[in-house]
């Protein structure tokens, strides 16, 4: 037979092969759906973790919208126990993880801005509806968390009533739903433990996001490993002082210079009022730069940018334009977050292992 013969054989058999797969997208795709389904709720991406401290990103942006980051939220697994520090949007991303929200233990945030707490009364409701535990989760904050813990409970009030009214009290047990509400102090030091377990301690610091007060940060240590969560701040003292030595740092950054172009963008525009926020922002975040200085002083062997101050597209070259200096600022390993990166620091080990999962 000739080989044009073949060609011919081949291309037909192709053709027939998309036709039929054409024609049965919707079975292909209602499996496939299926599978996900099942995988989605079967995966445990907590239990599976080896002893240690383990870092899953479920939301590396600002409130500014980025496809590939989220609104502030980072959950930190210590042994057995699962905590979510902030709860922006990426509280959405915890499903994606393998996370269960019915699987969550406490609830820390920073501060109140919007964009760290648009995702806690989904994350509230998600946890009751996840079956979790029958009492309300631990919600720590500083002052003020009680207001904002109140004013989701009444906005939520509606919706937890149709929901026991529809599957039943023995399925969603009423006095589930909601926050069990512990508002913390700093006192003169500015700093508190919030959390002491054991193996596990907490500790809440102040950091410098003027006008916002109180604005803090948290350290984390367990099992001789350590991380600390900078929070929204600008170059502060006090986080290099709390990162002295630490595995990890997790860090805020901004770009001024992006922001500038987002600024003149504005301006060019006519919309003034734009760029007055644009401009003023700057000057309550830390640039990429002095991010890796303060890691570099405080000696940590890994820094993780979060919070990332502007979005960034997926274009080339444009997350070295962010980081501008930094990477020559810090020797250690330096890392922009994505949602979905998962780092884990093993109990009784100096390893810092880094993955992308979704
Ligand atoms: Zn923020
Ligand atoms: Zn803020």
């Amino acid at each position: 037979m000739k080989p044009r013969r073949w060609l011919v054989y081949g291309v037909t058999g192709l053709a027939l092969l998309a036709l039929i797969a054409w024609t049965m997208r919707e079975r292909i795709s209602l499996e496939i759906a299926s599978r996900v389904a099942s995988a989605r709720l079967n995966i445990d991406g907590v239990s599976e973790l080896p002893d240690g401290l383990h870092v899953r990103v479920c939301g590396a942006g600002s409130p500014f919208p980025d496809e590939r980051r989220l609104g502030p939220c980072t959950v930190v697994v210590a042994g057995t126990r699962l905590m979510v520090f902030d709860a922006g949007t990426g509280v959405r991303n915890l499903t994606r993880m393998g996370i269960s929200p019915g699987r969550v233990d406490a609830i820390l945030l920073t501060h109140f801005h919007s964009d760290h707490i648009d995702g806690l009364g989904e994350l509230l409701l998600q946890r009751w509806v996840s079956g979790g535990p029958a009492q309300p989760v631990p919600l720590h904050g500083p002052p003020g968390v009680e207001q904002v813990a109140a004013g989701l409970m009444q906005a939520y009030q509606h919706d937890r009533g149709y929901r026991i009214a529809h599957h039943g009290e023995s399925v969603l047990p009423p006095h589930g739903f909601g926050a069990d509400v512990r508002p913390f102090a700093l006192g003169e030091t500015g700093r508190t433990v919030i959390i002491n377990e054991g193996e596990l301690e907490v500790v809440a610091f102040a950091v410098d996001h003027s006008p916002v007060h109180p604005s803090v940060g948290y350290r984390i240590r367990y099992k001789g490993r350590t991380m600390v969560l900078s929070g929204d701040t600008k170059l502060s003292a006090a986080v290099q002082r709390e990162a002295k030595g630490v595995d990890l740092l997790v860090h805020e950054a901004l770009s001024p210079r992006l922001v500038g172009l987002l600024t003149d963008a504005a301006k060019a525009s006519g919309k003034g009022r734009m760029a007055k926020l644009f401009t003023d922002i700057v000057d309550y975040h830390a640039t990429p730069e002095e991010a890796a200085d303060t890691a570099r002083e405080a000696g940590v062997r890994y820094l993780l940018l979060n919070h990332i101050v502007p979005a960034l597209p997926p274009l080339p070259g444009l997350e070295e334009a962010f980081l501008g200096d930094a990477p020559r600022r810090f020797s250690g390993t330096l890392r922009l977050a994505r949602d979905g990166d998962a780092l884990s620091l093993p109990a009784g080990s100096t390893a810092i292992q880094t993955r992308h999962r979704f």
